[in-house]
């Protein structure tokens, strides 16, 4: 195998959100179905035998990943990032940023993600949309505002902006460096496109990954005869072969090729979902 694994484990298929585009028809009317945190442990210690990549990242999405936050589960992602951080994985959180415009839950989720992350001296990240299907500007905002302006948490959370490679993303993420500098913070733009916002009193920053390269792949919902997702891309995304653990006890790999994992080993459900990918080559 040459290219090296990313691991996103989907925890759950609801979502507050209902994006026309979701490739994972995430909906609040779902059923939660969260993956037990049993089966969580097992694949997460089986993935550490496995060719990963070498930052050690690992992601945990959903739908949305802080869901289990709004539906009354309060407990569930951090052992979630005890299971991640045991392992020796630096955890991503894939969230809609949403919850930023309840107070309550804003300060829960950030003092909780960042307790972690000091407890296993470790960063903890959160990639959170920012694009033309997301109206979620002034969660964002907030989280963000909270973040820079928190040594506590800005020691220890980093956040990454997610959109697509379409002009009304980009648009959409100009509106938010606009409207973030209008709460009085200062951002530097880089000549990669990523920011750093200035931590105020400090003479520090904080540098804010801008990822706006993927492009629209379908229609998500629109599209009626899709199954799971319509990514064609049997190399992998930068270079990187995608497996995905769904809820379901299901294993994606570059958001094409499916199969249950039925008690198998997950280096034996990977090796049989790469046949596919050597046959196209
Ligand atoms: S926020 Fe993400 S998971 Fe939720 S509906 Fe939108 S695209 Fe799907």
């Amino acid at each position: 195998m040459n290219n090296k694994l990313v691991i996103n484990f989907k925890i759950t298929n609801w979502c507050d959100l209902h994006c026309a585009h979701c490739c994972e028809r995430s909906h609040k009317h779902n059923k939660p179905n969260f993956m037990s945190l049993e089966k969580l442990d097992k694949y997460v210690s089986e993935s550490i035998t496995m060719d990963i990549r070498p930052d050690q990242l690992l992601t945990i999405g959903g739908g949305e990943a802080l869901a289990p936050y709004m539906l009354n589960n309060p407990t569930y992602i951090p052992n979630v990032l005890n299971t991640v951080y045991s392992a020796g994985y630096i955890p991503t959180l894939k969230t809609n940023g949403t919850w930023g415009n309840n107070n309550t839950l804003r300060k829960i989720i950030l003092s909780d993600i960042a307790k972690k992350a000091y407890q296993y001296d470790k960063l903890v990240t959160l990639d959170i949309s920012v694009d033309e299907f997301h109206n979620n500007q002034t969660g964002v905002i907030k989280i963000i505002n909270d973040i820079v302006r928190n040594p506590g948490l800005s020691f220890a959370i980093r956040f990454c902006l997610v959109g697509f490679n379409t002009t009304a993303s980009k648009a959409a993420l100009n509106d938010l460096q606009q409207q973030l500098q209008n709460t009085g913070l200062s951002i530097e733009q880089t000549f990669a496109g990523d920011w750093i916002i200035e931590i105020p009193n400090s003479g520090d920053g904080l540098y804010v990954y801008n990822d706006y390269g993927a492009p629209i792949y379908n229609l998500g919902r629109a599209k009626q005869t899709k199954t799971f997702t319509s990514t064609k891309n049997p190399n992998g995304n930068d270079g990187y072969n995608c497996l995905q653990i769904d809820n379901q006890d299901c294993a994606i790999l570059n958001y094409t090729y499916r199969e249950p994992i039925k008690n198998r080993p997950l280096n034996l459900v990977l090796q049989s979902l790469m046949t596919h990918t050597t046959n196209q080559r």
